[in-house]
Formats: structure tokens, sequence, C-alpha cells
């Protein structure tokens, strides 16, 4: 029987440079190939000999048996990587491991929840994007940035970047599906008025959504839930709004003006109805206690703008 590596032991094999110049040239070599439809050919030894700045094949042979079973798979025709594999060389090769550049405050406009002001700061704080009030300080959105995105644009589209990978992400979640590990999403329902937020905050309920396996969290307004689903993708790009290209500091003002509102329903079984509003047309989006999307409705209502 084979026993399972613990993470420790698996972080330990990539201890020696000579092993991760290996993976990178596995990656590197993959690259190159022509298009196919089953995926990569597999590495010949001595393609990955050709490769790698190792003096010889009995130095490579042993590296590449402590590599294989963990970060790269042996097959008839050579060697490909594992899921392990795949994950720790786009780590690597994509440097994540290292700081985030230092990057200016970008001025952006949206708005904030506290105080409705709507000249906003972005700017980074380690691996968090953050935006800024600076009336009254508080931070009015962050999300999880990538020292690889930071490098990768800087001021508006830096924002620009962080608005779509946010988006999609959230898209995902709205799912189910966890953005990071593709495990399993639960989400909770929290009354605002039970929570300790600054009465001046327009939100009556906050979903926390969690990957069981992972244990990454996303968490926010329930109307923004909603507004990542796509129904109210579809109802705003039919009014010529791109929610997916919309950062949460910018629809911040819907909520502050009473456009955007979730209420509870029913209580057995609970049910929410989420309204989003844009002028005069409305969509309603009736959610069960899991945030679930029940379905959902299109109606003329009050003009909010
Ligand atoms: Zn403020
Ligand atoms: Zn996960």
């Amino acid at each position: 029987m084979v026993s399972e590596k613990t993470a420790a032991d698996m972080f330990s094999l990539l201890s020696d440079e000579s092993r991760v110049g290996i993976l990178r040239a596995v990656a590197v070599a993959q690259s190159e190939q022509a298009l196919s439809n089953s995926g990569f050919a597999p590495l010949s030894f001595s393609d990955i000999y050709e490769r790698v700045a190792i003096d010889n094949t009995s130095k490579l042979s042993y590296h590449l048996g402590e590599l294989t079973g963990t970060y790269l798979r042996k097959t008839e025709d050579g060697y490909v990587f594992t899921h392990a594999g795949e994950q720790i060389i786009r780590f690597i090769l994509a440097q994540n491991f290292r700081r985030p550049p230092d990057i200016d405050s970008i001025e952006t406009e949206g708005m904030c929840l506290f105080c409705g002001e709507t000249q906003l700061e972005a700017g980074l704080d380690d691996q968090y994007f953050i935006v800024q009030c600076p009336s009254c300080e508080q931070p009015v959105t962050g999300y999880i940035v990538t020292p690889a995105q930071a490098r990768a644009h800087s001021g508006p589209a830096l924002l620009e970047s962080l608005k779509r990978k946010q988006a999609a992400e959230f898209g995902l979640v709205q799912d189910g599906i966890c953005p990071e590990c593709g495990g399993v999403i639960r989400t909770e329902i929290l009354d605002a008025s039970e929570q300790s937020l600054p009465d001046e905050v327009p939100v009556s309920y906050f979903a926390i959504e969690e990957c069981e396996a992972c244990l990454r969290r996303y968490s926010g307004p329930l109307t923004y839930c909603v507004a990542f689903r796509p129904a109210a993708i579809a109802f705003y790009w039919d009014h010529g709004v791109n929610i997916l290209g919309t950062g949460w500091w910018e629809l911040h003002r819907y909520l502050r003006d009473g456009r955007w509102s979730a209420e509870q329903v029913a209580t057995d079984p609970v049910e929410y109805r989420v309204e989003l509003r844009y002028e005069d047309a409305v969509l309603r989006v009736f959610l069960d206690g899991d945030a679930r999307t029940m379905r959902t409705e299109r109606v003329r209502g009050r003009n909010f703008d």
C-alpha cells in the first residue's frame, strides 16, 4: 500500500533548485508544444535532460524519481504534471511568492457606504486591494490581489483588471463553486440588524460564503450576491450597464440610494426577496434560506433615477 505524502513531505521535495528547474523546464516545453485536443504530450527523459542544467543523467534520474508521484506522473511516453505539479509551477512562474510591487494610490469614483463620499482612493495593502474613503477614513471595499496581477497592470488598468477578476470569481461563488479550489461553497445569510454595524450602512442582509474544503471566504451584502447572477447581469446589460465590469465600490451607490434592497418575505420555509432597480424597471429575485435563486421576475415600479 502506498502511503499518502503529508503536505510537509510534499514541500520538502522542492527544497532543491534542480527540481524546481525540472518543473519549470516541463512547463516551458509544454507551452512550446503545438495545440492538440488531448492536452499536453508527455516529455521524455532525454527531452527534459536537454532543457535542464543538470550535468549527468543519473542525477536527473534521481531528481525525477523524487518528483514522480507528487509533482510529475510517469507514463509510457514520458513525464506529465500532476495537479500539484501544475499548481505549484504556475505559482512559481507567476512569482506569486514574491511581494507585490509598491503602487501609488489610484483615484477612483464610487461611493463610501458609510458617508456617501464619491471620490475614493484605491491602493494595495499587502495581498489586498483596498478602496479607502478619504473623508471618513473607512475601508470601502477590499479584495485579494495576486502579486502577478499587481505587477501586470498599473493605475486605471489595474482597477479594471481587479473588477473583472473579482466579478468572474464572485460569479462562480454564486454557483456554489470555489474559484480557488473547485470545492463546495456554502452560503449563510445574516440579518444586518443583529451585527454591530453603524446605522448609516444601508444593508439589511449579508451573505457569508465559505468553501468547505479550503476555507476561502467571501462576504458582502445579499444584494451583491444576486447582482452577479445571470438574471441580474442580463437585466442590467439590457439597460446598458455591465455589472461584470463594475467594482463593488461603484455598486455601493445602488445601496445608498435604495435602488437595491433585500427583505425576508417568509419564515417557514425562509424566503428572501431581493429587488434591483433601473429607472422604473425592477428585477425581483426570490431566494431560499441558502441564498439559492428560486425564481425571478421583471416588473415596473417607482422611478429611482
Ligand atoms: Zn466615507
Ligand atoms: Zn476552496
